[in-house]
């Protein structure tokens, strides 16, 4: 179910699941522009990685598809700040990337239904 019509651009979103390495530190986003605000998510829907859903929305226009539960074993969170991808359950139960020990915004996990179906 992919909407090619989005105007996303002439690069063909790959299919490795890699993150965009411009994400890399870069922090905030036109939404949460808090220092905490420091992972990016990979979107199951479209397999792109956006800073919030409200980047994924703007550049998309069909609705999130949360990780289902049985996938959480993905890498599908990366911390901007030193490039580290997360699995989903590691990032659920973490309070801070493991690999820089930048914390993660508390709000975030409010979103984590949206995300992540949990
Ligand atoms: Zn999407
Ligand atoms: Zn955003
Ligand atoms: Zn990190």
């Amino acid at each position: 179910m992919e909407s090619a019509g989005a105007s996303a651009g002439p690069e063909a979103p790959s299919c490795s699941g890699d993150p965009v390495p411009e994400l890399v530190g870069r922090l905030g986003c036109g939404h949460w522009n808090s220092p905490f605000d420091v992972i990016a998510i990979r979107f199951l829907c479209c397999d792109q990685w956006f800073p919030c859903l409200h980047c994924h929305d703007e550049v998309s226009n069909h609705p999130i598809r949360p990780w289902p539960r049985h996938r959480h074993d993905e890498h599908a969170v990366l911390c901007r700040m030193c490039g580290t991808t997360l699995l989903i359950t590691d990032y659920l139960g973490a309070r801070g990337c493991s690999g820089c020990g930048a914390v993660f915004n508390p709000g975030c996990a409010l979103h984590a239904p949206v995300y992540f179906g949990v």
